[in-house]
């Protein structure tokens, strides 16, 4: 409240003083998870005309515990249920109808090719099933999340925002990033111009496109960014806001259907650097890789990928540097060699996993895949 007379002001300053002198409130959020029935009971009523969002809890930092609230490393990843988490931002109440369950509670370094397919399979059935539910959360840890945001960005038919949360201060810490990017994530899967927009990566009040999300930092909180083609949006404290679309097929426009898929094939990424050998790829072929990503090459390398083409192994170029296209090459592609456009290895790998489980395997058609996704 603005302080309208001069001589009121050391009044209020005495008051500020004192205030401030008294003994801080406990923490809330305790060092180590309670009982997750402890947090079952619902907060506040919740309007029926509220978006339903469903949130999946996988894990990761985002749900991470430290026995010390200063302790920003050394946390246990997976560590808060994700009904314990709603229910530490009783904000998100003001949202949505949230329903949640626990899909996983693992470190990202723990999901794997099966657990994505099994996300992507459960969301699509949720989106068969349960009509009414407007969007879908995931938390993740953030190592790999990228990964599986961009699988989901091309494995479920739907119009229905999917947003992957992840957070790099664990929920138990001071100052952690983990409640607002949560709460953030609820929110831009409520909106109504979150739709038709696939899956979406939301931390640090940033909105990333699946395909173009990528780490960058160890660390930081500002690490996920979409590289030269920039944020789609904020989650600002006013409201959620776009500035651009996904040009490229997902989701509702996507050719990809897993829903009775077992498994996804094993592919695997070479790295390429001077003199870099190519032993790693005959090893990866006898480990049964039926796909290869190279992240740049050296002559050796690129040899043996050339062979390995030949032989009907799938090969897509990609490249180390971060961004930019490996450009198209008619005379590399009659090789076998595809090219990755501008998807970033570990983006690369998952289209090719796709698409190969799909049943695409030539050059050629890779190329067309690759050209549209
Ligand atoms: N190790 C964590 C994970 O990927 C890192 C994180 O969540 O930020 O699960």
């Amino acid at each position: 409240m603005p302080i309208r007379h001069p001589r009121l002001l050391p009044l209020a300053l005495a008051v500020l003083l004192v205030a401030g002198c008294s003994t801080p409130p406990r923490a809330s959020a305790p060092a180590t998870p309670p009982a997750a029935s402890a947090a079952s009971v619902p907060l506040r009523p919740v309007s029926a005309e509220l978006p339903k969002i469903h949130v999946l809890g996988t894990g990761g930092t985002i749900s991470g515990a430290a026995p010390d609230r200063t302790a920003l490393s050394g946390y246990k990843a997976g560590s808060f249920t994700i009904e314990r988490m709603l229910a530490d931002v009783p904000e998100v109440r003001d949202i949505a109808r949230v329903t949640h369950e626990q899909f996983r509670n693992v470190g990202s370094g723990n999901i794997g090719s099966a657990d994505v397919l099994a996300l992507a399979q459960r969301i699509q059935k949720l989106v068969t099933e349960q009509p009414d539910i407007a969007g879908f959360v995931v938390t993740h840890g953030t190592g790999t999340l990228e990964q599986t945001a961009y699988f989901l960005h091309l494995a479920v038919r739907t119009d229905k925002p999917i947003v992957v949360v992840g957070a790099m201060r664990p929920w138990s810490a001071v100052s952690t990033d983990a409640h607002l990017n949560l709460v953030n994530a609820v929110r831009v899967a409520a909106h109504p111009e979150s739709r038709g927009k696939g899956a979406l990566v939301v931390l640090n009040d940033e909105i990333n496109c699946a395909r173009e999300a990528t780490k960058t930092d160890t660390y930081r909180v500002e690490t996920f960014n979409s590289r030269e083609y920039g944020f789609l949006g904020y989650a600002d404290p006013d409201r959620v806001v776009y500035y651009r679309v996904p040009e490229r097929r997902h989701t509702f426009k996507s050719e990809f259907v897993v829903d009775d898929l077992k498994e996804l094939p094993q592919v695997d990424i070479v790295y390429g650097y001077q003199d870099a050998s190519a032993a790693p790829v005959a090893a990866l072929l006898a480990d049964g890789a039926k796909g290869l990503v190279s992240a740049s090459g050296s002559p050796e390398l690129t040899a043996a990928l050339k062979k390995a083409a030949a032989s009907g192994v799938a090969v897509v170029s990609s490249d180390q540097k971060g961004q930019g296209r490996v450009l198209t090459n008619p005379e590399r592609l009659a090789e076998g060699l595809v090219s990755a456009d501008n998807l970033r290895p570990q983006k690369a790998r998952v289209l090719l996993q796709l698409a190969l489980a799909c049943g695409k395997t030539s050059p050629a058609e890779l190329q067309r895949i690759f050209n549209q996704y």
